[in-house]
């Protein structure tokens, strides 16, 4: 096995080896005593990260399962998306193939959508929610979710959250800020095994979800709601992935969720001062593609020189032992992440 520390891809992240030890525990009947206390632990470690009172729902699913949940069990009516890169530009799309009357502004990859011109979108006409991802993977941008939420509630729009590279590496406060639903991916900040997604409900969000038609069944998150708090899932969950989280809960618990904010921030401002120093270094290009007030600090997105393609530097690093990531989407042959 290639030694812990050399695996740098925005997802799915290295996973610490007694996370993966974890999986290796037996079976349980998913109905009963046992799996309930299982739940238990994972709600207790979950709910600290989202800083919610709130029920963590867990999907057996990626993310993208519970991004389409989101559009489908938000109240009817219009929705608006709000694309600043690639995986806002697929929330955009979800809203579209769920039969949702949806609307995009942005579009452009270098910054977050500006807060005007969300408020004129929303004074143009009515939504019942929008949808944002807080931290873009494909250019290391970050959102400000509050800003955004204090807007929407002006307007009684919902805030779709896609935090799915933000939760657990950069503050999200998602009862302090007024967030309608948070939702995250396990092989991304919370460094689990790919194949869960979890996300927090507000009540206000939850109670109309009910007039949304057309939720369908397996992420009818009104069914969810109901589960969660008998601590079960509505169907099978995958059990093994439920051990790996009750073990990377306890130990983000025991680092505080503060310090993994800080913690990454720290691993964030190295890489920015890697990339400046290269560009003096090379007296070439070599930047951070996100602005400087609005980077994640999860993942960094860095633009190339013209004459330098993405995908030899990622063979390059590889052949010295690490794993980093290649660019993503149109900035594929232009970054590295
Ligand atoms: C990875 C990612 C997703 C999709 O996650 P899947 O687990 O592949 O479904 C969605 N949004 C963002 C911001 C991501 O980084």
């Amino acid at each position: 096995m290639t030694p812990f520390g050399t695996f740098f891809l925005p997802g799915p992240t290295e996973v610490r080896p007694e996370v993966l030890q974890a999986m290796l525990q037996p079976m349980l009947p998913h109905r009963g005593a046992a799996f309930e206390s299982l739940f238990a632990r994972v709600q207790a470690g979950l709910k600290p990260i989202f800083r919610t009172q709130r029920p963590v729902y867990v999907s057996s699913s990626s993310a993208t399962g519970l991004m389409e949940a989101a559009v489908r069990c938000a109240r009817p009516g219009a929705v608006l998306c709000l694309v600043n890169g690639a995986f806002s530009e697929r929330f955009a799309h979800i809203a579209h193939a769920c039969g949702r009357d949806a609307t995009v502004v942005g579009g452009e990859w270098h910054r977050p959508v500006p807060l005007d011109v969300v408020e004129d979108a929303l004074r143009t006409r009515r939504y019942s929610a929008l949808t944002v991802v807080h931290s873009e993977t494909s250019t290391g941008t970050l959102t400000d979710i509050q800003a955004l939420a204090t807007l929407a509630r002006q307007f009684d729009c919902a805030v779709l959250v896609d935090s799915v590279t933000g939760l657990g590496g950069v503050p999200v406060e998602t009862d302090a800020w007024g967030l309608d639903f948070v939702l995250t991916g396990s092989q991304k900040a919370l460094a689990l095994p790919p194949g869960l997604a979890f996300g927090v409900a507000s009540e206000h969000f939850i109670a109309e979800a009910g007039q949304a038609q057309g939720r369908g069944l397996y992420f009818d998150l009104v069914e969810f709601e109901q589960y969660v708090h008998r601590n079960q899932t509505p169907n099978t969950p995958a059990l093994s992935l439920l051990y790996a989280t009750a073990v990377q809960g306890e130990r983000i618990a025991r680092e505080t969720i503060a310090r993994r904010w800080e913690r990454h921030q720290e691993m964030a401002e190295h890489t920015y001062s890697w990339v400046h120093e290269l560009r003096q270094r090379a007296g070439a290009p070599f930047c951070v593609y996100a602005p400087e007030d609005a980077r994640s600090h999860t993942v960094t997105a860095v633009s190339l020189p013209p004459n330098l393609a993405g995908d030899a530097i990622v063979k390059g690093v590889a052949k010295r032992g690490f794993v980093i990531g290649g660019g993503y989407g149109k900035l594929k042959a232009s970054t590295i992440r």
